[in-house]
């Protein structure tokens, strides 16, 4: 307990974003905003009233009728300018999320950069949002497309990347023409609305975008609303396919980036320095808290030797708040995270895979409270297995073994999830096999977490996803607009009578 609680004194509440205005919710629901080295209690997070809900969407869809018009360049030039904003206060940002959500702080940098990319993206909107024309399909006739808003667009997302993730929706949305209603993960929600403010002073206008807080009532009710048009998820598999059969069924469009169990294949070609660094970085780093964590390793023949190596190196690693400096693994977000996955662990010995490191309950000097794992190693990991068959969601790695890369794909293909994956060789060939056979979206070649800059859209597949259209890069243009088409023929004073035409052909 911190000294204001201590001291009776409420931490700060965290606005509701309404019309342009941050206002306080009149809800009776709170919760606490933890941060999850220390157990400090940062703010106070409202769940919405139905009513507050409904006001966030009248606004927007009301601000629709203005900002559906306004020149695609004055709309470029907000993310312009935003992107300026989010360079400028990078520091204060990265620090804010670190305190609520947990990661180091350069990697608390690094999520404010992967969506400040999209802002930059969002800016460049004038090229991206631009229709097709075919001059004459009949005599006098062309065909074109408009890419028109839809409206009000909502956006749903995890605790993990509080700050890349709602910048992956409110931007793209926004500069297409939407106007928009987030609703921040409830765990960390502190850096989601500086972004906010920082979007408001850039020159977003009242209503465009705009901020409900909650869970499962909230995001039932954005689901359900009828003036809602569109909706992103980005979060679990059982939230992501509960969201997108509710909003589907009451005839949105949606797109859910969901869970994930991505695999790495180890050659024994590969180059073995960079392959370890790769691995430990990409399963321990964010305390394996990423969607596209690399949680099983495939290893591959004489591969296999290398356990020893790959455990001396998640050893290095330093566990501590992601406040000190050196720190590589920090904290896991939340108590309940925590004997989450201390639970799996226990089950995967329980469960007869092999203990290789064990990372429960480090020593972390000043930090005795917080939801500590280190880098956790399972050799002789199985389907069957909890450790395998769910996602961990923290350090832990599991190891399987294969004798071809034949063996290897065929393993991965077997499993559910695609989101990403990650071959590690020397081999040109092997590596064209891998891309061409692999069955999951993002594929890594000695890349270990795959996901592509917004020139691409983020393409996970198979149960990672529900939704044709990935968030950003080009396929999100389409998911934000509707494409009309415009068939049009202008007379003029030589053009000759053709007669009656009862035909279905443009002639
Ligand atoms: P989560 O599904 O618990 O929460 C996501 C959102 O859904 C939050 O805003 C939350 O308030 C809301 N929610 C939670 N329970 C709900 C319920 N019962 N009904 C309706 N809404 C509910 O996810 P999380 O724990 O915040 O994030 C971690 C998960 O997100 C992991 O599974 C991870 O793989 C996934 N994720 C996927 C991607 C991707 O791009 N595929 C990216 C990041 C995270």
């Amino acid at each position: 307990m911190n000294a204001a609680a201590q001291a009776g004194v409420l931490a700060p509440s965290v606005k509701l974003l309404i019309n342009g205005e941050f206002v306080e919710s009149k809800t009776t629901q709170w919760r606490n905003v933890v941060n999850p080295a220390t157990q400090e209690v940062l703010a106070r997070v409202p769940f919405a009233t139905p009513e507050e809900v409904n006001l966030a969407v009248s606004n927007a869809k009301q601000a629709f009728k203005t900002w559906r018009k306004t020149p695609i360049g004055t709309r470029a030039r907000i993310f312009l300018k935003l992107q300026q904003l989010i360079r400028e206060n990078m520091k204060e940002l990265a620090a804010l999320l670190t305190a609520e959500q947990g990661k180091t702080l350069p990697d608390a940098e690094g999520d404010v950069f992967r969506g400040l990319e999209v802002v930059e993206h969002a800016a460049s909107i004038g090229n991206l949002q631009l229709g097709e024309l075919a001059n004459n399909v009949a005599n006098g006739v062309d065909t074109y497309t408009l890419l028109q808003p839809l409206g009000v667009c909502a956006g749903i997302t995890p605790f993990n990347f509080p700050a890349m993730i709602p910048l992956w929706m409110f931007p793209m949305a926004i500069a297409t023409g939407n106007t928009f209603v987030l609703k921040p993960s409830e765990q960390d929600p502190l850096v989601t609305m500086r972004l906010c403010e920082l979007a408001l002073e850039a020159g977003i206008p009242p209503g465009v975008l705009n901020v409900v807080h909650g869970g499962e009532d909230v995001v039932n009710a954005i689901c359900d609303h009828p003036d809602i048009k569109a909706i992103s998820f980005v979060g679990s598999t059982k939230v992501g396919t509960h969201v997108y059969n509710r909003a589907s069924l009451n005839g949105k469009r949606v797109q859910c980036m969901m869970g994930a169990k991505n695999h790495a294949i180890v050659l024994p070609d590969a180059n073995k320095e960079q392959t370890l660094n790769a691995l430990a970085g990409a399963a321990f780093g964010a305390a394996g808290q990423r969607c596209m964590a690399v949680s099983v390793a495939v290893l591959v023949g004489e591969a296999q030797n290398w356990i020893p190596e790959l455990v001396e190196k998640a050893k290095t690693l330093k566990v501590s708040a992601g406040t000190e400096p050196g720190t590589d693994v920090g904290p896991l977000v939340s108590c309940a995270a925590l004997s989450r996955v201390e639970g799996l662990i226990e089950r995967g010995i329980a469960e007869g895979a092999k203990l290789e490191l064990d990372g429960r309950r480090p020593q972390v000097p000043g930090y005795e409270k917080g939801n500590f794992v280190g880098p956790t190693i399972f050799s002789g990991v199985q389907p069957g297995m909890s450790i395998y068959d769910q996602e961990i969601f923290g350090p832990v790695l599991c190891l399987v073994a294969a004798d071809s890369i034949d063996e290897a794909i065929a393993f991965i293909n077997a499993n559910p999830n695609g989101n990403g994956t990650a071959i590690f060789t020397q081999s040109g060939a092997a590596a064209r096999k891998f891309q061409e056979d692999i069955d999951v979206g993002q594929v890594g070649i000695n890349v270990p977490i795959p996901v592509p800059v917004p020139l691409f859209s983020f393409s996970g597949s198979r149960a990672s996803k529900l939704g044709d259209l990935g968030p950003y890069g080009k396929q999100v243009i389409l998911f934000y607009t509707q494409t009309k088409t415009v068939t049009a023929r202008w007379f003029d004073d030589s053009t000759t009578g053709q007669g009656v035409n009862t035909t279905i052909s443009l002639k």
